[in-house]
């Protein structure tokens, strides 16, 4: 299935196996399994509802499944609480952007560093009376592109700036594997291209795990990409592959688009 991908052989950092999650009556996802290899790039694309968000949650802990185990870098994190998922290296972003508006760019990455490395969270005092957490904090800032912004406000920043302050946060709890829920959603043109170019930069050094509908984006950007349709991940592979799989093919024209992009 991966015989193209560049780093075979290495252990994946995440694999998801018979993953099930139902609402009632409806079944989110089906028995949906999953490998993300170690320092790749993987898109999980589907069209609406097919059950990406549910997924993602299930696998940073805010969803339990039903049935079916997670296993992260080794480790069954199946029934593990979230905040002990990011202890083992595990961050995610949200589609919402969610960070803390009235404080500076520099503040928001501060507040995790200071969480990680044992400070605890403390909106009062700022991260400056810390010299050495500061300083990590500028390196992440920069690190995303944003070390000419340390001290704006955040929340004045553009909606791009914004998504890479939420990027900063998570790259804070020093991730081995990042699950980002549509990073491209809201950008323009060249806040996409920025984006882009940064989430690359990022790897092989962690590992991606990303829903992303913006097609042209993720036959750029992924190295493996898997299709969720009504719940099961019908198929994986490369965007060659995937482009040419006929069964993804009828998966999205059955959902009223005439091609994948
Ligand atoms: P989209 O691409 O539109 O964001 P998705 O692939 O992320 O969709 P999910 O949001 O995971 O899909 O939803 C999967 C299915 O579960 C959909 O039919 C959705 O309506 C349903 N669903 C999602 N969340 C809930 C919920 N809290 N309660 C009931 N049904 C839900």
């Amino acid at each position: 299935m991966y015989k193209d991908h560049p780093i075979k052989g290495k252990l994946p950092i995440l694999q998801v196996t018979n993953l099930v999650k139902c609402y009632g009556g409806l079944i989110a996802t089906d028995h949906a399994n999953l490998e993300v290899h170690t320092g790749s790039i993987h898109a999980l694309i589907g069209p609406n509802g097919a059950g990406k968000t549910t997924l993602i949650q299930q696998i940073s802990g805010a969803l339990s499944p039903e049935h079916g185990a997670i296993f992260f870098d080794g480790v069954d994190i199946t029934v593990l609480p979230a905040f002990m998922r990011v202890r083992y290296g595990l961050a995610r972003t949200y589609q919402i952007t969610s960070i803390f508006k009235k404080l500076s760019v520099v503040d928001n990455i501060a507040l995790p560093v200071m969480s990680i490395s044992g400070g605890g969270f403390n909106l009062w005092s700022s991260a400056r009376n810390d010299e050495a957490r500061y300083q990590r904090s500028r390196e992440i800032a920069s690190r995303v592109g944003l070390g000419n912004r340390l001290d704006s406000i955040a929340g004045a920043l553009s909606h791009g700036e914004q998504r890479l302050v939420e990027l900063g946060i998570a790259l804070a709890t020093e991730p081995k594997l990042l699950l980002l829920d549509e990073p491209m959603a809201g950008l323009g043109s060249g806040e996409s291209e920025r984006m882009l170019e940064l989430l690359r930069a990022l790897t092989p050094s962690l590992s991606i795990l990303l829903v992303e509908h913006d097609m042209d984006a993720v036959f750029r950007l992924a190295d493996t990409i898997s299709v969720l349709v009504f719940g099961k991940v019908i198929a994986s592979g490369s965007a060659q592959q995937i482009k040419e799989n006929p069964d993804v093919i009828k998966a999205y024209l059955g959902d009223g688009n005439e091609e994948i992009h």
